[in-house]
């Protein structure tokens, strides 16, 4: 089955769910309810659309969280930085992203 799509907890409303602020998570199921079932480590979880942020492609930009707190779109490992880069690179995954300073999740 293909992916539904990607989402995140929409500010912290996800949190109480179990997902993780700024993370993006696999969408397993949208069958048109006011609910996606998202994979969260393996386990599905049906959350209220409401509380999420949806994207139909994985999303390859960095989560800007509580600036300067960044969350990777490829391993969802946190890490905060200095000032306002354009781009960084990932210590846990090693891989570069760009920063959407004005996305902020
Ligand atoms: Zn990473």
């Amino acid at each position: 089955m293909a992916d539904a799509g990607w989402a995140r907890s929409r500010g912290n409303r996800g949190e109480k769910a179990g997902l993780r602020r700024g993370a993006w998570y696999r969408v397993v199921e949208d069958d048109g309810h006011s609910w996606l079932v998202i994979d969260i480590h393996h386990v599905e979880v049906r959350i209220p659309k409401d509380d999420l942020d949806v994207k139909s492609e994985r999303p390859k930009v960095w989560s800007v969280v509580h600036e300067p707190h960044l969350v990777c779109p490829g391993c969802a490992q946190r890490r905060h930085v200095a000032g306002q880069p354009k781009e960084v690179k990932c210590a846990e995954c090693g891989n570069s992203f760009t920063v959407d300073w004005a996305d902020r999740a």
